[in-house]
């Protein structure tokens, strides 16, 4: 097994998206709180429609204002090609667009067929390449759909082929709405693997799934302090996998993350204030193992 896992922390973007909408400057001290905890990636923002996604409507404030620590790669996530400008203009040089697997969800999401929305990343891809950027597609009801139930692998498998052809640099699974669990992810990835996998902790498989994940070879994963962010579909359900509970599995397995676990999770405390409530992540309640104070 590998000795190395590289950890998305995605809190500011998929976390706060899902919440109640907060402050600018509350986001602006979670990207700089999350920036020093030794994460080597963070989303940061979204550029999407203000009508659509209220939340994010400050993205180019937050980002102009955040610290951006040259030693962590940050990304934007992008709905289309306006989207994709936007954070080209704001200085990101790693972009994320996201399709659904599932037709029902992708019209839920972005309001078109699943093939419309091929049809704009291909499009979008060469414009972000001309700009020295990179696209990662990120494959969303990957694992299963709250609406049309299964996904079939194969179509899976499809949709990484026709975006690879199209250019994509790099492929991520999302299972948004936690409906993966170890036997999913050993089905999906004996068809087509990606090279980071987005898991959600909506019914309790998150850590299950990755470690799944890692003993099928995946290395990257998206995580989010205190498990921050809901299912868009379930109100008050649980999030994103928490980093805090990936980092203190990983690090006693002997796996490196770069993290430091106690800055990490002063950073899920102030998600916490940030969002005013209770985040149900067990290391965020629980601390780690030793506590010095
Ligand atoms: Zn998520």
């Amino acid at each position: 097994m590998t000795t190395a896992v590289s950890l998305r922390e995605v809190a500011p973007r998929d976390g706060l998206q899902n919440e109640e909408p907060v402050p600018t400057e509350a986001k602006i001290r979670l990207i700089d709180a999350l920036s020093g905890t030794g994460v080597r990636r963070i989303e940061a923002v979204s550029f999407v429609h203000p009508r659509a996604i209220p939340q994010m409507a400050d993205a180019d404030e937050v980002w102009a204002k955040a610290w951006h620590n040259p030693d962590v790669r940050y990304s934007a996530l992008v709905p289309n090609t306006r989207g994709a400008q936007r954070a080209i203009a704001a200085g990101f040089r790693e972009i994320e667009v996201v399709v659904s697997a599932s037709d029902t969800h992708n019209r839920r999401n972005l309001n078109r067929s699943t093939v419309d929305s091929l049809d704009d990343i291909a499009g979008l891809i060469p414009l972000v390449h001309e700009a020295g950027a990179t696209v990662e597609v990120i494959v969303a009801t990957s694992f299963g759909c709250p609406f049309e139930g299964d996904v079939d692998p194969a179509r899976v498998a499809a949709i990484v082929a026709r975006v690879r052809g199209d250019g994509a640099d790099r492929i991520a699974f999302g299972d948004t709405t936690g409906m993966a669990t170890p036997r999913r992810v050993r089905d999906l990835l004996a068809e087509v693997r990606p090279d980071l996998l987005h898991f959600h902790d909506t019914r309790g498989t998150g850590l299950a799934n990755i470690l799944t994940a890692l003993e099928l070879g995946i290395t990257e994963f998206d995580a989010s302090v205190g498990g921050l962010g809901g299912c868009p579909y379930a109100p008050g359900a649980t999030g994103n996998v928490a980093t805090e509970e990936v980092v203190h599995m990983l690090h006693d397995m002997g796996l490196d993350t770069g993290v430091d676990l106690d800055r990490l999770i002063v950073a899920a405390e102030l998600a916490e204030r940030v969002v005013g409530r209770r985040l149900s992540s067990g290391v965020l309640r629980a601390g780690p193992r030793t506590r010095l104070v």
